[in-house]
């Protein structure tokens, strides 16, 4: 096994013939395939809102403690995302699960540009099951209730002015919540068991935009690779895993991606 420092094209073709010939394969994205895109990542100054960090935020306590708070916040990163529009990563992963049975797409984002990337990839065609991304930790763009626990998709303003004012559930009238995974809470079942069979039957492995470091996210990538996947990393950064990787591109995945996976 080699790494790479730089792509360059033997890497690249090697790379983008395993993809074709794989049977099976899966994609694991993070917040790096929509950093070209302009979502604030949670690392840095653009992720930060008024004085508070996620860390504060993005969990149930918080949430208990104070609802009105926690809804502004997700309130202005939904119009953040809204404002944005899918990059060329998201375009090729898109076309490449339409055009791929085998292909999977896993994610650890919550924006919808995945999702935005493949209705416009489909055009008037309709959209198989196996295309659509498998969301690991829930979407900006839906509301769980704590109540019946019901997921509903939600892209209209979210009023959070007021206790009074925040979304409640039309069948049992308790509080609606983003439906988003939290600092120490599961992941979805369904989503997590279908990431760990795609991992677990893939011959490929395509990693990019991810800093590996969050768990059990990042451990689709190493049940892939225990259970003999070719790893392939897009990052401009080392991470934990690009040391199993077969080839780490350092570049961005709007750059990589699309050489990968072919072009529009
Ligand atoms: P992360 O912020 O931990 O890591 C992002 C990675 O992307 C880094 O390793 C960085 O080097 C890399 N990167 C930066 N620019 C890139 C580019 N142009 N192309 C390819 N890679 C690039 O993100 P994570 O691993 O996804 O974990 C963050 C957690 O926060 C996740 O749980 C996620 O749900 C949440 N989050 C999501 C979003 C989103 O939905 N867009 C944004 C912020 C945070
Ligand atoms: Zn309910």
């Amino acid at each position: 096994m080699s790494t790479h420092d730089e792509p360059e094209n033997g890497s690249l073709d090697r790379a983008r013939r395993s993809l074709r010939r794989a049977d099976r394969a899966v994609a694991l994205t993070g917040a790096g395939v929509s950093a070209a895109s302009g979502v604030p990542t949670f690392r840095g100054e653009e992720g930060l809102w008024r004085d508070y960090s996620p860390r504060e935020l993005a969990t149930p306590d918080a949430f208990a403690d104070d609802p009105v708070t926690v809804w502004q916040w997700y309130r202005w990163r939904r119009r953040k995302v809204a404002a944005c529009d899918p990059n060329e990563a998201h375009a090729a992963l898109a076309r490449w699960t339409l055009k791929e049975e085998g292909a999977r797409l896993v994610t650890q984002n919550v924006d919808d540009l995945h999702d935005r990337a493949l209705r416009t990839a489909a055009g008037e065609a309709p959209i198989p099951d196996h295309a659509r991304p498998v969301e690991l930790h829930g979407s900006l763009f839906r509301t769980l209730c704590t109540g019946c626990g019901r997921r509903r998709e939600r892209r209209e303003e979210i009023d959070a002015s007021s206790a009074g004012a925040l979304p409640r559930c039309g069948d049992c009238g308790e509080l609606l919540r983003p439906d988003v995974v939290w600092f120490g809470e599961s992941l979805p079942r369904e989503a997590l068991d279908t990431a760990m069979d795609a991992a677990r039957g893939a011959s490929v492995c395509l990693v990019a935009g991810t800093s590996a470091a969050v768990q059990p996210a990042a451990s689709v990538a190493s049940v892939a690779a225990d259970a003999g996947a070719l790893l392939i990393e897009v990052n401009p950064e080392r991470t934990p895993l690009t040391g199993r990787a077969a080839h780490a591109f350092r570049a961005g995945a709007e750059e990589v991606l699309p050489a990968l996976l072919g072009g529009g």
